[in-house]
């Protein structure tokens, strides 16, 4: 036998011999699993892990939600993160406005590795004149567009059939606008709009989730007090998936209990 194929023999002995415990990845001689009693903790116990300790089978972390029961192991993918800037600036003494941006991204649960990112403007606008009444008169205008990123991992149908990875987009928005004409009495037109891209392989028109729809509505709402609020809405729908439109008509009453923000009524 050649001093080479004498260290090749050698190295699939090794190999062979040095099975490793599927459940911590530690070599068969090393693995603790058969004499860890797992502990029961009132406190969940979440240990962040590097990603690039994930493959290591030395990384000892794999045995912390074998030894406690209410543990798991997360990478620093796995959190949510997220942002907000809000800013707020009086053009006049009677004219605020209010923009902002917002970012959120984290992990979805079409399949590891898989992640969503959503990003959102907003603006509110508030007229109110320096002499009022109790508040009134008032105008306002809220508005918000927001778009999603959906990494949609590979996933097999009931009939084997696989569908590849892909990335589905999403965006949508509404504008609304307030007019307190009178003191206790509230006007308002709201317009939504909401829309997926289309994709290779989901076609948005079948999913209520991701067609294009939009609704108007206009509402009328009067506050016998400051604790409650008496409603009449009008929405007009007109949606892709139910390839119709449709109208409701909504009364809704509202009674706060409980705390809440002071102010003038
Ligand atoms: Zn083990």
């Amino acid at each position: 036998m050649s001093a080479r194929e004498s260290v090749r023999q050698k190295a699939s002995i090794t190999r062979v011999t040095l099975e490793r415990c599927p459940r911590c990845l530690l070599h068969l001689r090393l693995c603790l699993c058969s004499i860890v009693a797992p502990i029961e903790l009132a406190t969940r116990v979440v240990v962040l892990r590097h990603r690039r300790e994930f493959h290591k089978p030395t990384n000892t972390g794999r045995l912390v939600p074998i030894a406690l029961g209410a543990s798991e192991v997360r990478t620093f993918d796995d959190m949510l993160q997220l942002g907000r800037v809000a800013t707020s600036f009086d053009l006049t003494s009677s004219l605020t406005i209010v923009p902002a941006v917002s970012y959120i991204r984290g992990p979805n649960a079409t399949g590891p590795g898989a992640s969503t990112s959503i990003l959102g403007f907003d603006f509110y606008g508030k007229w109110k004149p320096l002499s009022n009444d109790h508040g009134w008169p008032f105008v306002t205008l809220q508005a918000e567009w927001m778009q999603r990123d959906l990494d949609a991992a590979a996933q097999e149908l009931e009939d084997g059939t696989i569908l590849p990875s892909e990335q589905l987009v999403d965006r949508g928005l509404y504008l609304q606008g307030t007019w307190g004409f009178t003191r206790r009495w509230v006007a308002g037109l709201r317009f939504d709009w909401f829309e997926g891209d289309e994709s290779p392989y989901t076609d948005r028109a079948l999913d209520p989730l991701r067609d294009r729809r939009e609704r108007w509505s206009t509402n009328l709402s009067f506050f016998p007090s400051e604790f409650s609020k008496l409603r009449l809405q009008y929405n007009w729908d007109d949606s892709e998936f139910f390839d119709a439109d449709g109208s409701s008509l909504v009364l809704q009453f509202e009674y706060l209990y409980g705390a809440h923000g002071g102010h003038k009524f």
